[in-house]
């Protein structure tokens, strides 16, 4: 089959800037994608951090776009080794401190409709190939809100190319109030339920999951629940509407980055067959962290960005039962809400010898928790794949996680049954409460007391286990090419 021209759109990508998953998937998946031939280039907003670490680069356009007074630089290089990279360079609009959607304090940029609108209108116009670039994509493939305008604005030009949307997080829609709309100057007949109005507030979500040739979520569970009230936030009718064009594909994770055999992060590479070796990772994390330096203590950890959906609540409710437990120690590293900060910052004081908490960012860090840790814990209230489940697998780390979208696709439970059939890489509970978690814990630390063989054979289960990107692109290039066959109409001109 013919290689493809694939127009990758994101907010952030590994390594230039990351604030989650979508980070990993935009820094990955492209390379994937690549790798089977086709020409697939990145495109993000030009952040200070991006410019700096991707360079040398070079003005490859200059274009004059409604919503921005100066000329906009698209900026190329590279990403990597094989992905060309364009950075779209609005000074005014993306050079400033803070990350990509928040200041310092942590409140959204007032101007997010402005700088993600003009990052759109700038991904429109590679994709139409009005930038002068000489390229031209088959496909744009498009992530979470800050691009859900692209297939709106492309919906009604005629040799448009294919459009893919790619939800990666529903709970994270881009409303806005209908003064940005205003501000933004679109078509106004793009204010109409069946465009980007959404309950008489502007959504940029609604352009991609409505204008779009494919929607795809990031796993299959997660892609059945969006189509429920409960994880659909007023949206499942139009998902509902869409079932036909919509499919879970699972994430993958980068098998170079993190490899525990490799990673140059670790005090001490291990793999399946040295599993033994893992636990001098145990005993200096233990030391990095402040923690009682000892290979028997039943170590657990968590990663992860300090908001309600990640379940961090649960694991403060579970804290003083762990606690009571002999010789159970607990490592957290994340950042987000300043309660639960300060909550995980407290009980660290009180339990030096037990809980340690890192408040920050540190990617290298997060490297040491996965490999240094027993058990990982994941109480996500909803995931729709989630990543660090997965790096937990791959370094024996097992994981312990409530059932809900990718979690319960990639993480099975050590039942009787599973463990006998060699199945069983983790423990998995079913409601997202306190309770729930506890026996799942219980059942971990019942199951690590029996001889170390058995509790080997489950984490090794997990390190073999394959989450690699090739897969996942596979599925990637199928619905790609189902796209640009089969275009979808735009909504605005099929409406009875
Ligand atoms: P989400 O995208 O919802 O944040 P994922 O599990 O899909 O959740 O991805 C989170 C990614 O961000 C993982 O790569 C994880 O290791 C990383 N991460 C989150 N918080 C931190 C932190 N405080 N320090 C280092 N890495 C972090």
């Amino acid at each position: 089959m013919s290689p493809l021209n694939i127009l990758f759109a994101a907010s952030e990508a590994q390594p230039l800037i990351k604030t989650g998953g979508l980070a990993d998937v935009a820094g990955s998946l492209p390379v994937a994608l690549s790798h089977f031939g086709h020409d697939v280039r990145v495109v993000l907003p030009g952040y200070p951090q991006a410019i700096e670490r991707a360079l040398p680069l070079h003005p490859a356009a200059t274009l004059q776009l409604p919503g921005s007074l100066e000329p906009i630089q698209i900026l190329e290089g590279w990403l990597g080794a094989r992905i060309r990279l364009y950075l779209i360079d609005v000074p005014g609009l993306f050079d400033r401190p803070g990350n990509p959607y928040t200041n310092a304090y942590g409140s959204d940029w007032e101007d997010n409709p402005e700088r993600f609108a003009l990052f759109c209108r700038a991904i429109a116009t590679i994709a139409l190939d009005h930038a002068d670039l000489n390229w031209r994509p088959d496909l744009v493939h498009c992530n979470d809100w800050q691009t859900g305008l692209v297939p709106a604005l492309l919906a009604d030009e005629g040799s448009r190319p294919a459009t893919l949307f790619t939800i990666h997080n529903l709970a994270y829609q881009g409303v806005f109030d209908r003064a940005a709309f205003d501000r933004i100057r679109l078509p106004e007949a793009l204010w109409s339920p069946e465009g980007l109005e959404f309950h008489h507030y502007f959504s940029f979500i609604k352009g991609g999951l409505a204008f779009t040739d494919w929607v795809t979520t990031v796993s299959p569970t997660y892609a059945r629940e969006i189509l429920t009230p409960e994880f659909g936030y007023g949206l499942e009718g139009l998902l509902l509407h869409r079932t036909d064009r919509l499919k879970g594909v699972l994430n993958g994770i980068d098998y170079e980055e993190w490899d525990p055999a490799s990673d140059p992060a670790l005090p001490q590479h291990y793999d399946a067959d040295t599993f033994d070796l893992k636990k001098i990772n145990k005993l200096r994390l233990q030391q990095e962290m402040g923690l009682p330096e000892d290979e028997n203590a039943f170590l657990f950890g968590h990663i992860g960005r300090l908001v309600e959906q990640k379940g961090v609540d649960l694991i403060l409710g579970i804290l003083p039962g762990l606690i009571k437990q002999q010789n159970t120690q607990l490592v957290l590293l994340g950042s987000g809400d300043s309660r639960l900060e300060q909550a995980l910052r407290a009980v660290a004081e009180e339990h030096p010898d037990r809980v340690a908490a890192f408040i920050g960012y540190d990617e290298q860090l997060a490297h040491r928790v996965e490999a240094g840790c027993d058990c990982f814990l994941m109480p996500s209230r909803f995931e729709p794949c989630g990543l660090n489940q997965l790096y937990s697998l791959r370094y024996g780390t097992v994981p312990i996680v409530h059932r809900t979208g990718g979690l319960a696709d990639t993480v099975v439970d050590a039942t009787p049954r599973n463990l006998l059939d060699d199945k069983a890489t983790g423990f998995v509970f079913n409601q997202p409460n306190e309770g729930a978690l506890w026996r799942a814990i219980e059942r971990a630390i019942e199951f690590h007391r029996r001889p170390p063989v058995w509790w080997e054979k489950l984490a090794t289960n997990g390190m073999k286990q394959d989450f690699s990107w090739e897969a996942s692109a596979i599925h990637y290039l199928e619905i790609y090419r189902q796209a640009i066959d089969e275009p979808s109409p735009n909504p605005l001109t099929t409406i009875d």
